[in-house]
């Protein structure tokens, strides 16, 4: 059995180490040189779009998957009809444009925060006068981790944002004042069978994920959240793991985003639960029955972002993934993780970490 799968970064390499334990080889598609992937698979290294490698995946794989959401939609219509491709184009598609997300969001009843389409400057102004300030615009496609962002927090802000921004397509969300952030990840195979993880409390610097934790001791936001996801997966007839970010706002959720894909608010689960969501994607598009999603104790997660200092290497009762990339201010280049008895234990111990970590960076 052989699964191909598109990108070849960590996420990719997470996914290959799974397969070993299920016995299954990997094939990845990849332009780069030596992407981390490399260490547990042959890779293709060829664009994303490129026809030829397309088609060697379609031949020489039983399934094909992707890590990242920006994959061109047209590389897996390519061979759709080849090969099974997991998840679905059309998951894939709305995750691109934040106003197809939207208005999915919006067709299956999750709410969402306010939000404007912006096409011009009188667009923006409009939005402003509609969703008040502070609030941000973002550009529909190719935005991650916070980049293609701006935050328009008085109307002095609004010129330069412009002069950032303009000239892409854009929208305009309303600034949720949110208590803290969640995620949701569920997967489901072929067969229509599903399981949810508990939810991850994750918290973002600058726009890139920090911390997260699971499980979250909050009963009702959980039944909430695995509702939207369960309806998710079955509009979307979606095969594989799913990611759904969450602003939390008292008792309400409000989606921010999802991720067609397995997901960094997830990465705990690899010691944190029963079956990690990397097994679970597997498990999903081999049409093999899917893992419990019970949780191993209270994780968490600490992401290495820029550099993994020598500290982090010595903490004592932690698991630390390096992902084997060259360091880059911003760059995700590894994570610990933590699984403790409590979720007291596993937060002090998480604070520890996440000190270490950044206090000895430069
Ligand atoms: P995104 O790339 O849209 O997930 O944004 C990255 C992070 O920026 C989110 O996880 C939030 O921490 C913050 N953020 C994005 N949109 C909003 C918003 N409308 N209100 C408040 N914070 C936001």
């Amino acid at each position: 059995m052989r699964i191909g799968i598109i990108g070849a970064g960590q996420l990719g390499q997470m996914l290959g180490f799974a397969a070993r334990s299920l016995d299954v080889e990997c094939t990845f598609l990849d332009p780069s040189d030596q992407p981390p992937a490399a260490v547990c698979g042959d890779v293709i290294q060829r664009p994303f779009d490129d026809p030829t490698a397309l088609d060697e995946l379609a031949a020489t794989c039983d399934v094909v998957t992707y890590e990242f959401e920006n994959v061109p939609v047209e590389a897996l219509h390519r061979i759709e009809d080849k090969v099974a491709i997991y998840p679905p184009a059309s998951a894939l598609q709305h995750s691109q444009d934040r106003l197809a997300e939207k208005q999915l969001f919006e067709q299956l009843g999750i709410p969402l925060p306010g939000y404007e389409v912006i096409d011009t400057r009188e667009d923006l102004d409009t939005a402003v006068d509609k969703l008040g300030l502070p609030l941000v615009i973002k550009t529909r496609r190719l935005g991650y981790d916070g980049k293609g962002q701006f935050v328009i927090r008085e109307q002095s802000d609004i010129d330069r944002a412009w002069e950032t921004l303009g000239g892409n397509d854009l929208i305009a969300e309303q600034w949720v004042p949110f208590d803290y952030e969640v995620s949701c990840i569920g997967v489901r195979n072929p067969d229509g069978d599903v399981v949810i993880y508990p939810l991850s409390h994750n918290v973002h610097e600058g726009g890139i994920l920090r911390t997260s934790r699971s499980p979250v001791e909050a009963p009702g936001l959980s039944v909430t959240a695995e509702r939207y996801v369960q309806t998710m997966l079955e509009h979307l007839d979606y095969v594989g793991t799913l990611a759904l970010e969450l602003f939390v706002c008292g008792e309400d959720l409000l989606a921010n985003e999802f991720a067609p894909r397995v997901h960094n608010s997830g990465h705990w689960s690899i010691e944190g639960s029963e079956t990690s969501q990397f097994e679970n994607h597997l498990r999903a598009i081999l049409n093999r029955p899917l893992g419990s999603t019970a949780s191993i104790g209270h994780a968490g997660m600490v992401n290495l972002i820029g550099e993994i200092p020598a500290a982090a290497r010595e903490i004592d009762d932690t698991h630390i993934h390096d992902y084997g990339k060259s360091p880059r201010p911003g760059r995700k280049l590894g994570h610990i993780t933590v699984v403790t008895d409590s979720a007291e234990a596993r937060d002090k111990f998480l604070d520890t970490v996440h000190r270490t970590v950044t206090q000895s960076s430069p």
